[in-house]
C-alpha cells in the first residue's frame, strides 16, 4: 500500500512555516506527501526586490512554494483554485475569487476532487480558528470538515471528471501549546511589544488565541533531517521573511522555541472528550 499524506492549507508558506518538518519526515520515510494550497498567496508581502523576474506576487510565491516543496521532498503541489484574502475586514476579502468569500460547499467540492485524485489515507488542515483567525485558514477548515462529514453521502460533491469516491481515514490539525502561548503573550510586553498586535502587519491578537484550547493527540519528533529540511524550505519563502517574522511564521516561531517536535489534534475520527490518545504516528490505525 502506498501511504499518501495530503496537507491542505491556505497559502504558499503555511506548509513550511507550519508542520513542514513533519511533512519532510514522512516524505523521507517514503510516504507520498502532497500539498493542496488554497490560494497562490496574492496578498502576501511583495517588495520590488523579490518581485523581480515575476509577473506578479502570485507567480513569485508559487515559485517560492515550488522551491520549498523540493526541500521538503513533496510528491506534488496543487492549487485549490482561489485567491488570497486578507485578515478579517480587509477590502480584498470581497474579491469574487477570494477564498474566504466562497460558499463552503464550493470549496468542499474542490477538496473532494483532489482527494479522489490523490487518494490520501491521512489529511491535515488548519484548526477551527485557523491558527490565528485568518479567514482563508478558517474557510479551509470548514470546507475540509464538510467534506469529511458528507463524503459517504453519494449525492454530495459529484466529481467533475467522474472520479470514483474515496474516503480518507484520518484528519488532523497542527496545534501548539496554549500554555506556552500564554507565557509568550505575557513576556512580549517586557520587550515593548503588544501581544494584541502581533506580526508584521500587527493584525494578530495573540491574547484571543490563548483562550481556545486544542488537545494534542499526536506528537512527531522532527529532530535532525526533517527539521533541517524545514529550515531550508522556510528559507525558500524569502519574500515573506523580510522585515520580521511573518504572521504565518508565528507557529514556526513557537515550534522553534518549543523544540523540534510538531503536535497534532485528531479531528476525524473524533476523539471523545476526556479520552486519552497519545501517538507518535499520523498513520496509526490506518488500514
Ligand atoms: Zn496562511
Amino acid at each position: 500500500m502506498q501511504k499518501v499524506l495530503l496537507a491542505i492549507f491556505a497559502h504558499p508558506d503555511d506548509e513550511s512555516f507550519g508542520p513542514g518538518a513533519t511533512l519532510a519526515k514522512y516524505a523521507q520515510a517514503g510516504v507520498a506527501v502532497h500539498y493542496l494550497c488554497g490560494t497562490r498567496g496574492e496578498m502576501g508581502s511583495a517588495d520590488a526586490e523579490h518581485l523581480q523576474g515575476y509577473a506578479d506576487a502570485a507567480e513569485m510565491r508559487w515559485a517560492e512554494l515550488t522551491c520549498a516543496a523540493k526541500e521538503l521532498g513533496l510528491a506534488g503541489i496543487h492549487h485549490v483554485g482561489f485567491r488570497d484574502s486578507g485578515m478579517a475586514g480587509n477590502e480584498s476579502n470581497r474579491h469574487p475569487q477570494a477564498l474566504a468569500a466562497q460558499p463552503v460547499e464550493t470549496v468542499a467540492a474542490r477538496i473532494a476532487h483532489f482527494v479522489r485524485r490523490l487518494k490520501p489515507q491521512v489529511v491535515l488542515t488548519h484548526d477551527t480558528i485557523g491558527g490565528y483567525r485568518h479567514p482563508d485558514h478558517i474557510m479551509l477548515n470548514q470546507a475540509t470538515l464538510m467534506f469529511f462529514e458528507r463524503m459517504r453521502d453519494f449525492t454530495a460533491f459529484p466529481d467533475p471528471e467522474g472520479l470514483p469516491d474515496y474516503y480518507p481515514q484520518k484528519l488532523y490539525y497542527p496545534v501548539f501549546s496554549r500554555r506556552f502561548l500564554r507565557f509568550f503573550a505575557r513576556v512580549l510586553p517586557l520587550f515593548g511589544r503588544d501581544p494584541r498586535k502581533f506580526g508584521r502587519n500587527q493584525d494578530v491578537d495573540l491574547l484571543s488565541l490563548t483562550n481556545v484550547d486544542f488537545p494534542t493527540h499526536v506528537v512527531i519528533d522532527t529532530a535532525g533531517a526533517p527539521a533541517e529540511a524545514r529550515a531550508r524550505a522556510s528559507a525558500c519563502h524569502e519574500s515573506q521573511l523580510a522585515g520580521g517574522p511573518p504572521r504565518g511564521g508565528l507557529m514556526g516561531l513557537l515550534v522553534r522555541l518549543l523544540g523540534q517536535r510538531d503536535q497534532f489534534m485528531q479531528a476525524y475520527p473524533v476523539v471523545p472528550e476526556g479520552e486519552k490518545m497519545q501517538s507518535d504516528d499520523l498513520f496509526e490505525g490506518v488500514a
